[in-house]
């Protein structure tokens, strides 16, 4: 017999059909877990229930429709039994298969199950068989409570306490109704729904709480790749820096770039990408390609050092990253000081002469134009000499080639050391040499190259037992009349030949109508002066000063 007194009352539909909503309500909240059909069929097999509580209380319904009493009893134990299968699989399945785990609760509710429907449909004793599936349910639930405890022992939270407590809540009301329903003196009514709806809260609770374990794993494992990726970038063999992407602030750096910049880990937040970048107008092209792209590859860059100072080259790579929810330029270096050189080196073979290490008549050509350009926006005239060894074919005739090679080199010396630093030198050919004046006239520059001249002609070279003479005819022009290079070269050209005319270990100025030639007789101090300045040997010329200050 069953107990009569939990479905007196109409009421209890309307409880039933709240209850309906709420499981479902409980239902949709676990919809993505596996607990979801058992806890489904759990809620359909509770309307179910219901249903044939309600018909067996009220007999005339039973009769309409042409049941008999046992007959609806008999159903009732078994899908009672079915649902409190279901319903203890799944609260285990969700309580995180604790203690009493699916497997064995399955296993343990099977047996009962198998004795309800042997005592039901064998030996047709329901009483029997509504103890026995009480029996059955109870200790499954108090399994399930005890399972409860010891994770609760470990873990205490709103949601373990809201289950443990649905538990008990059930577990009174099975026994209260199976075992004391003789006995009116307690309100089922209230055991009945009220751990359904302890249960429903407990599901939130708990589903909030995976979710909050969920959420934690997850930062866990954020915080993890970060830690991974700060291993990765420290660890590189380049420097690394991050900046912020709204204020260029450096947000972090690896070892190396501390040692390249300079900065210590502590101190970055006081310092931002215009502190190491100096090269200002390159810094605004990187960061805008970087902006319009988000990326960039190979950019140079001059840098420097914060403790030094000293500026360096390197060349950046870098991208827009998302770190630690913040918007990074994360930037990699590479030390390019060393490639700079090289270029720089090889810059310097492609405008040197191999044989005397001066310039070039490449290097020359490059920059005369714009000496002459600069000095003409100074207002200042300009000189050119061009240097030709006298019967050179005849030194390399007589003492070889190698020899030879030993006079241009110390003609070249000769040549370098008669001029100011800011003038160009060059080798203008096989035995030619060229020499761009700034600032000078052709009077000075006469000056210059008589001294030139005379400087050439009293050095030697020893060859064994023999010392070897050499001597060189000087042309000379200026940009008085005339600031084309092209020209003056053809002029100065002239005026080489003119002084070669004139008999070789000459100076000669080049003059339109009539190449002025000089004179000199060799040995005499005085006729060592160019003609030019035959009358005006004390006459101070300012543009000589720079000259002899260097004791030229
Ligand atoms: P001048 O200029 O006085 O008229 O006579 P030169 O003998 O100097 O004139 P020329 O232009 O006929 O000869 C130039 C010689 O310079 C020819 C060449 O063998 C020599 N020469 C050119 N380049 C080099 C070089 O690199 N090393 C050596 N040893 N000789 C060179
Ligand atoms: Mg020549
Ligand atoms: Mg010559």
């Amino acid at each position: 017999m069953l107990s009569t007194n939990i479905f007196y009352s109409g009421y209890n539909i309307v409880f039933s059909i709240l209850s309906l909503f709420i499981g479902i309500g409980t239902v949709f909240l676990v919809r993505n877990s596996k607990v979801f059909r058992s806890l489904f069929l759990f809620q359909l097999g509770g309307l179910t229930l219901i249903l044939l509580t309600y018909l067996t209380v009220n007999d005339h319904v039973l009769y309409k429709f042409g049941l008999n009493y046992n007959f609806v009893a008999f159903v009732q134990i078994i899908i009672s039994l079915i649902i409190s299968v279901l319903w203890i699989n799944s609260a285990a399945d969700f309580h995180h298969n604790g203690f009493a785990n699916r497997e064995a609760l399955t296993v343990y509710m099977s047996f009962g199950l198998t004795a309800c429907i042997y005592y039901s449909f064998v030996e047709y004793n329901i009483e029997y068989a509504t103890y026995l599936r009480s029996i059955f349910t109870i200790t499954g639930i108090t399994l399930l409570f005890i399972s409860c405890l010891t994770k609760l022992w470990k873990n205490i939270n709103t949601g373990n306490l809201l289950f443990a407590l649905s538990l008990l809540m059930l577990e009174n009301k099975l026994i209260v109704s199976s075992f004391f329903y003789q006995y009116n003196w307690l309100n089922l009514n209230i055991f009945n729904w009220l751990w359904i709806y302890v249960f429903a809260v407990a599901v939130v609770f708990m589903k909030f709480d995976m979710y909050k374990t969920d959420l934690q794993k997850s930062w866990n494992s954020i915080d993890k790749l970060n830690l991974q990726l700060m291993n990765i970038i420290d660890t590189a063999p380049d420097p690394i820096i991050l900046l912020r992407r709204d204020n260029r602030k450096l947000y972090t750096l690896n070892s190396k770039a501390v040692i390249l910049l300079g900065v210590g880990k502590k101190e970055i937040r006081y310092h931002g990408f215009d502190d190491f970048f100096i090269d200002e107008e390159n810094r605004e092209k990187f960061i805008s390609a970087i902006e319009e792209n988000g990326e960039i590859k190979d950019f140079d860059l001059m840098a420097c050092n914060i403790i030094s100072g000293s500026p360096f080259w390197i060349s950046a790579s870098a991208k827009i990253l998302e770190y630690n929810n913040i918007e990074t330029i994360y930037i990699v270096l590479q030390d390019i000081a060393l490639r700079k050189e090289r270029e720089a080196s090889l810059h310097n073979i492609a405008d040197r002469d191999p044989l005397t290490s001066g310039w070039n008549i490449r290097y020359f050509e490059k920059v005369a134009a714009s000496r002459a350009q600069e000095c003409i926006k100074n207002g200042q005239n300009f000189s050119l000499l061009l240097i030709d060894a006298d019967k050179f074919k005849k030194i390399n005739e007589k003492y070889g080639h190698q020899l030879g090679d030993k006079v241009l080199i110390k003609m070249a010396e000769i040549c370098r050391n008669s001029v100011r630093e800011d003038d160009v030198v060059a080798r203008y050919g096989g035995e030619e040499f060229i020499i761009f004046l700034n600032n000078t006239n052709t009077r000075t520059a006469v000056r210059v190259a008589e001294r030139l001249r005379q400087s050439i002609e009293d050095d030697f070279i020893k060859n064994e037992n023999d010392t070897i003479k050499f001597t060189a005819s000087i042309g000379v022009v200026s940009s008085e009349k005339t600031a084309s290079i092209e020209l003056l070269l053809r002029q100065v050209d002239d005026a080489m030949y003119q002084a070669k005319r004139d008999g070789r270990n000459k100076v000669a100025v080049y003059n339109e109508q009539e190449i002025k030639t000089s004179s000199k007789k060799k040995k005499s101090p005085k006729n060592s002066i160019h003609p030019v300045f035959r009358n005006e040997e004390n006459e101070e010329i300012s543009l000589l000063d720079s000259y002899e200050s260097r004791g030229l």
